[in-house]
């Protein structure tokens, strides 16, 4: 082979910084903060006070590859962590505040973390957990001194820190990020982005078959940061020149819609049951939904009524998207294609609206069959979706064995199929499909059509053990609040809708409990109701 005669500078996450601060001073971040009045500076701003944190990351005697992690929101603060913590050469373990106590203790003793950096609303629990730790050094509250209750002030620290920092050249393949699954299933598992999967996965979000975004754009991500930063856009945004804004935890619907309104935000993303509530709100005041063009939803299935109704009534596309915690998490975007479009309006809105997306560049895709054989992409043959790419995982954090196969293909634990214009549904997760008789049921597309039913707030399927189909169905409706449903009023709902002998057993109201991660939590759901056609 004849060697390259290019540059090979690292992907580093600094130099996206860097530009950011060159090309975009003045471009604006806006954040929310715990108990503080709202924040506002620009990406000079950002670059100085990241400079700040990795001097004062140095102080403190944390080295390259050492790991300092982080229990905050959506705010200025945390995103001044993503870039100074990596940016020295250390890795940000962004643990998850929604796990319990034992496992965010067991997250970050093993990350084996040498710094807390956390939010006020989180003092109770670092107080609580704050004894069982066993490698931490320096406990540190995302405050200024007068809300920090003589704990040490993150502002305090900072103001007498240099606001420069000659950013360190290192090898791109060196660890970023450390994010740790749910753990719904055993203990949490950690995935550590490098530098190069961060920057190339950044750099494959802001492309016109993914997010599409522009330095005009104004982006509020409302997935949390700490969830696989946020589907990336901390970089995207900044990369691009993006305004940002940070709604801290307050993903209620009055607030986000107060941050839209007022920040003219055109882009935003987060878990379907965010916009869910967002939606309610705008229909119940009629209010609309201001400069805003696009929302990415994705972590569970968006529901078709969902999609419809943003973009029917309020003109907002919404772009589904599919990943998890192991692929940084971009694996497909809802994009239309020429090939889609030239069969009619129809045609695309009924694909973007129910597939989890299309092939993008960096993550291949395959659907198996029990015995690993590939299944083909008809739209119709359902298998093991696995997936390839230089922003898949290879190991977990500290497993001694690789997570791939042979061939270097993870099995995403998803049942999918693929359509000959490459676009992809997933039908279930592996461990939550319905066998009855024999056959599957897809407790996604039962959920689906549930949720467009007026006054439903969340729809969930379980299969649930029955002593002649193996399993069957049942359905647990959470109501929008003030709503009075009856049972006929829901199934009536579902009959035209889909196949009879998918028709649920049973109908329960009841509040549907969430994951860490805010899935619809099954395992509870089936250790609740597991019993009732028994
Ligand atoms: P957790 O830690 O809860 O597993 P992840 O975000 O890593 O959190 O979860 C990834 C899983 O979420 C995927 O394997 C898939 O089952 C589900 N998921 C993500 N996006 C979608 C989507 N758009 N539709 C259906 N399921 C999705």
């Amino acid at each position: 082979m004849l060697p390259g005669l290019m540059q090979s500078a690292p992907l580093q996450i600094s130099s996206i910084l860097r530009h950011a601060a060159l090309a975009f001073p003045t471009r604006e971040i806006v954040s929310r903060l715990v108990d503080e009045p709202v924040f506002r500076y620009d990406y000079r701003g950002l670059a100085r006070r990241a400079a700040k944190v990795a001097n004062l990351m140095a102080a403190l005697g944390v080295e390259a590859g050492d790991r300092v992690t982080s229990l905050a929101w959506n705010t200025h603060r945390h995103m001044e962590l993503f870039y100074g913590v990596p940016g020295m050469g250390a890795v940000l373990h962004t643990a998850n505040p929604r796990l319990s106590d034992d496992q965010i203790i067991y997250t970050i003793n093993h990350a084996e973390s040498r710094v807390l950096l956390f939010d006020r609303s989180f003092a109770g629990l670092v107080a609580r957990i704050r004894p069982h730790l066993t490698s931490l050094r320096h406990v540190i509250q995302l405050s200024p001194p007068e809300l920090c209750d003589g704990l040490d002030s993150y502002e305090t620290l900072l103001a007498a820190q240099e606001d420069a920092f000659d950013w360190p050249v290192f090898s791109e393949n060196a660890g970023s990020f450390l994010c740790y699954t749910s753990g719904t299933t055993g203990d949490p598992k950690g995935v550590l982005y490098s530098h190069r999967s961060v920057v190339l996965h950044a750099l494959a979000g802001g492309l016109s078959s993914a997010f599409g975004i522009s330095a005009f754009d104004v982006i509020m991500p409302c997935s949390s940061l700490y969830h696989a930063t946020a589907w990336g856009l901390p970089f995207t945004a900044v990369m691009n020149g993006a305004k940002l804004v940070l709604p801290c935890d307050r993903m209620d619907a009055v607030s986000l819609q107060q941050l839209i309104q007022g920040e003219g935000v055109t882009f935003s993303g987060g878990v379907p049951t965010i916009w869910t509530m967002y939606l309610d709100h705008l229909n119940r005041t009629g209010e609309g939904a201001g400069a805003l063009k696009r929302v990415v939803i994705g972590g569970s299935a968006v529901p078709r009524a969902m999609a419809e109704s943003f973009q029917t009534t309020y003109g907002v596309s919404v772009l589904q998207i599919w990943g998890m915690t192991e692929t940084s998490p971009l694996g497909v975007v809802a994009t239309p294609t020429p090939a889609l479009a030239a069969l009619g309006e129809d045609e695309v809105n009924e694909v973007i609206w129910t597939r989890q997306g299309r092939l993008q560049f960096g993550i291949e895709l395959k659907i198996v069959d029990e015995t690993g054989a590939p299944l083909p992409h008809d739209g119709e043959s359902s298998g093991a979706l696995l997936v390839r790419g230089p922003w898949t995982l290879e190991r977990y954090y500290r497993a001694e064995r690789t997570a791939l196969d042979a061939d270097g293909w993870f099995d995403t634990g998803d049942i999918a199929t693929i359509d000959p214009l490459g676009f992809m549904r997933i039908t279930d997760r592996k461990k939550d499909v319905i066998k009855s008789g024999g056959e599957w049921i897809s407790s996604i597309d039962i959920e689906n059509v549930a949720a467009a039913c007026p006054g439903v707030k969340v729809a969930a399927v379980v299969g649930v053990f029955h002593p002649k189909w193996e399993e069957r169905p049942v359905l647990i409706v959470e109501p929008h609040d003030g709503t009075e449903l009856t049972e006929t009023e829901v199934l009536d709902f579902l009959a035209p809708h889909i196949v009879k002998w998918w028709m649920p057993d049973r109908l329960i109201f009841a509040p549907v409990p969430l994951t860490a991660t805010g899935k619809i939590d099954k395992k509870r759901l089936r250790d609740l109701y597991g019993t009732v056609l028994g």
